[in-house]
């Protein structure tokens, strides 16, 4: 299916139809922050250190996945910013012409120190993760006093060139939702778009409740209190936020994938940091694609095992969790210490 002269192979689709064209890529499982809708507890099982893909098998694996139809990569974790030389890698994916779009999602902790050199690796994208505007907020939600680092990591990623910042806020009730509009105002502050998310129950967020969960309706009934009328924006496509506009032009979006999920037009898919991979956030258990990798199979051997296995993906697991009358916290603790691979902070968000 691949051409290897650079021109860009049609997508391989699923049993509904959905192209595989989007790969988040976890670089790490390891993170600075304790955000509480993510790592709340107090001790992790780590993955194996000897089982984290170097950049060389990490970007021999997206070929495979290129030439499968994937030409969007995100890098997260964990946080990325924790992996050592990540510039380096960055700029293997970059230089690939079937990939033409290569982001990051962070916590924007060590963004000020690396934001130029990522830039001059070739990142077109960067995405941060800000919840809240209120440093004792911050420091309650995330279990350290960072937001002055963060703040200082968007105006870095500003100065160094990166256009497109966007700002991704878990709303969580009682907690932030009382900080819309001002997320809102400092988003168009720093030129970026802020995208509310609703609050999830995967993986790792043990603490979730449907109560404490603000729907796509309720911000946007919060907001329209605030700024006044808002327009949907029409152009969505396979992208998770829709998006809306204020009067005077400001844009934000929203998540909402846990009242309104949209596996229907889910495009992308996820590689733990030690190669496993996973074809919906809400998966048990996923493709260990490092040990065919690590036994010398050809990048023609793991796209061809790529395409099989996605083609008959039907998972549907958002929209499964909300037809479910009894939804509570997804994965017990006791199971999550036996299997880090159900973390959200090893899936990547
Ligand atoms: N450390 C990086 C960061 O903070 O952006 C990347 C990894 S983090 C797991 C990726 C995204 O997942 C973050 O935006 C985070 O807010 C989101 N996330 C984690 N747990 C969530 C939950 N329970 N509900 C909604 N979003 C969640």
């Amino acid at each position: 299916m691949c051409c290897d002269n650079g021109c860009v192979p049609a997508p391989v689709v699923d049993r509904f139809d959905r192209p595989l064209r989007s790969l988040r890529i976890s670089v790490t499982d390891r993170c600075n922050l304790r955000c509480q809708y993510c790592m709340p507890e107090l001790d992790y099982a780590w993955l194996p250190r000897e089982n984290i893909l170097d950049f060389e098998e990490t970007a021999l694996l997206a070929d495979a996945f290129a030439a499968a139809g994937v030409d969007r990569v995100r890098l997260t974790g964990g946080e990325p910013l924790l992996r050592r030389e990540l510039p380096v890698l960055v700029e293997l994916l970059s230089r690939r012409s079937t990939i033409s779009d290569v982001a990051l999602t962070t916590n924007g902790v060590l963004l000020a120190g690396h934001a130029a050199a990522l830039r001059a690796a070739g990142l077109h994208r960067i995405t941060v993760s800000l919840d809240t505007l209120r440093r004792d907020r911050f420091q309650a939600l995330a279990r350290f006093d960072e937001l002055p680092a963060v703040l200082a990591g968007i105006d870095a990623a500003a100065r160094a060139g990166f256009a497109s910042l966007k700002l991704d806020t878990v709303v969580i009730r009682g907690c932030n939702d009382d900080e819309l509009a001002a997320m809102v105002s400092f988003a168009r502050e720093v030129s970026a778009e802020v995208r509310f998310i609703e609050y999830m129950d995967v993986g790792g967020a043990t603490r979730w409740s449907r109560e404490n969960v603000v729907t796509r309706h309720e911000m946007l009934a919060s907001l329209t209190d605030a700024f006044g009328a808002i327009e949907a924006l029409p152009g969505r496509a396979s992208a998770p936020a829709e998006r809306f506009r204020l009067a005077d032009g400001t844009t934000f979006g929203i998540i909402a994938s846990t009242s309104q999920p949209f596996c229907a037009a889910c495009d992308r898919s996820r590689l733990t940091a030690d190669g496993l991979w996973l074809l919906c956030l809400y998966a048990r258990g996923g493709l260990d694609l490092r040990q065919p990798l690590r036994q010398g199979a050809s990048r023609e051997e793991l796209t061809h095992l790529i395409e099989t296995v996605w083609r008959l993906r039907a998972d549907r697991g958002a929209e499964e969790r909300v037809a479910n009358p009894a939804r509570d916290v997804l994965i017990p603790v006791s199971a999550l210490k036996r299997d880090a691979h159900l973390e959200m902070h090893t899936r990547g968000g």
